[in-house]
């Protein structure tokens, strides 16, 4: 059978991983990445990845050595407070545990992008796709910004929340939780902030209380980013005028008011703030197969924001690669995409389920459950 031509729509962990799944079994394949260049914007925070999830993702891609020397495993740190400062627990890895470690996100989209076998991946970046429409006598036609298009036998959408690929499949979109999240960072923390340093440790640092909660995730390079968490509803935050850095903190400060002084502090000296009104699909999200068009990660079910996410999109890029490249007969690939979907989504529906409830409970009316919840993933 000749090779078919697949596009992935989103450089992403989950599109970059299927990529590079591909690639290193000699199967051809393009990624087309809005972003004009790999370092156009800050690649955000840090990311842990579970051993069953996307550390077994990487070990397909021929990447586990590179991640096990780049990754963190003393960020799998957590340090709980109540609002009054008092230290409810304190838990630190041993040496040799692997189970979460942390990398930065940036580190996993170089190490996904790095060398692969004398050729580079194929990412062409700048090309923000803008619709998919399946079903043409040559196959699926990618419509592009700047008014060109492309032809290919299989796209798959990788391209987050905000897919453009979805709606080629389902007329779902996502919708607001009710939680939003308020990143902030700390540069230098180690110099410029010792307390604060010593107060975050080697991984994360949480303050919760009613409704709200105060994270702060150590990331490489003695850079810490903090996450206001509060239930708003979303018409509130239409008011805020984000472009005075000094009016959000002091909203923040107000909303946090009478907390202890190191996790206002962590607000005080935050240097930009960017609003991340939570969104999600419904728990148990899916479609009608469509012949030559697929979603995956984020795109496909996107849920709370609790460790899953990257995980669960960099194993199925894993999954849906190898399914295409053992498909060998004329139909074969579309049946490989149908049994792809249909596992994606009964192990998607499980995380979200949990994400879902564990956000209830991390940003909820009892502090408590809070600590419950994270003694429950200690014992499983
Ligand atoms: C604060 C926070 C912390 C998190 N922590 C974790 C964690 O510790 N562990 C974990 O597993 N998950 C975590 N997540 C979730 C995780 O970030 C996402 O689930 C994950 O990034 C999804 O990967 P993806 O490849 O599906 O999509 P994305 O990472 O969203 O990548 C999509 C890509 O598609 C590109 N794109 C978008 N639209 C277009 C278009 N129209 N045309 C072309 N390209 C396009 C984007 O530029 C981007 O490169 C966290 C999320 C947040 C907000």
């Amino acid at each position: 059978m000749r090779s078919r031509h697949i596009a992935v729509v989103g450089g992403g962990p989950g599109g970059l991983t299927l990529a590079r799944v591909l690639h290193r079994h000699g199967h051809p394949v393009t990624v087309l990445e809005r972003d004009p260049a790999p370092d156009a914007r800050p690649p955000g925070g840090t990311l842990d990845l579970q051993e069953g999830l996307g550390q077994r993702a990487l070990d397909r891609a021929g990447l586990l050595p590179e991640f096990r020397s780049l990754s963190r495993p003393e960020g799998q740190a957590m340090r709980i407070l109540d609002t009054d400062g008092t230290v409810l627990r304190d838990w630190r890895p041993r040496p040799e545990d692997r189970a979460n470690p942390e990398i930065d996100r940036g580190h996993l989209r170089d190490l996904l992008l790095g060398p692969c076998g004398g050729h580079p991946l194929d990412v062409r970046w700048g090309r923000k796709v803008t619709r998919v429409v399946p079903g043409t006598r040559d196959g699926v036609v990618v419509h592009f910004a700047d008014g060109r298009q492309g032809t290919y036998d299989l796209v798959v959408g990788a391209d987050g929340a905000w897919s453009r690929v979805r709606a080629a499949v389902s007329p779902v979109t996502p919708h607001y939780t009710g939680v939003t999240f308020v990143e902030t960072s700390l540069d230098d923390i180690d110099t410029r902030h010792p307390g604060l340093a010593r107060l975050v440790g080697d991984g994360s640092l949480a303050v919760y209380g009613v409704n709200r909660a105060l994270v702060a995730q150590r990331n490489s390079g003695g850079h810490v980013k903090v996450y206001a968490q509060f239930r708003a509803p979303l018409d509130q935050q239409a008011s805020v005028d984000r472009s005075d850095i000094d009016a959000v903190r002091s909203d923040l400060l107000a909303l946090f008011d009478g907390w202890t002084a190191p996790a206002l502090d962590l607000l005080r000296h935050g240097t930009a703030f960017l609003h991340r009104p939570l969104y999600v699909l419904p728990v148990s999200h899916t479609w009608t197969h469509v012949p030559g068009v697929t979603l995956l990660g984020d795109a496909a079910h996107l849920m709370p924001p609790l460790g899953a996410g990257a995980n669960l999109a960099m194993l199925e890029g894993a999954e849906l690669a190898e399914s295409i490249t053992t498909a060998s007969g004329p139909g074969e690939l579309d049946e490989a995409v149908r049994a792809f979907e249909e596992r994606m989504w009964a192990r998607a529906g499980r995380w979200a389920t949990i994400t879902t409830a564990g956000l209830e409970r991390l940003v909820g009316p009892d502090p408590a459950e809070a600590v419950a919840l994270f003694d429950e993933v200690q014992q499983s």
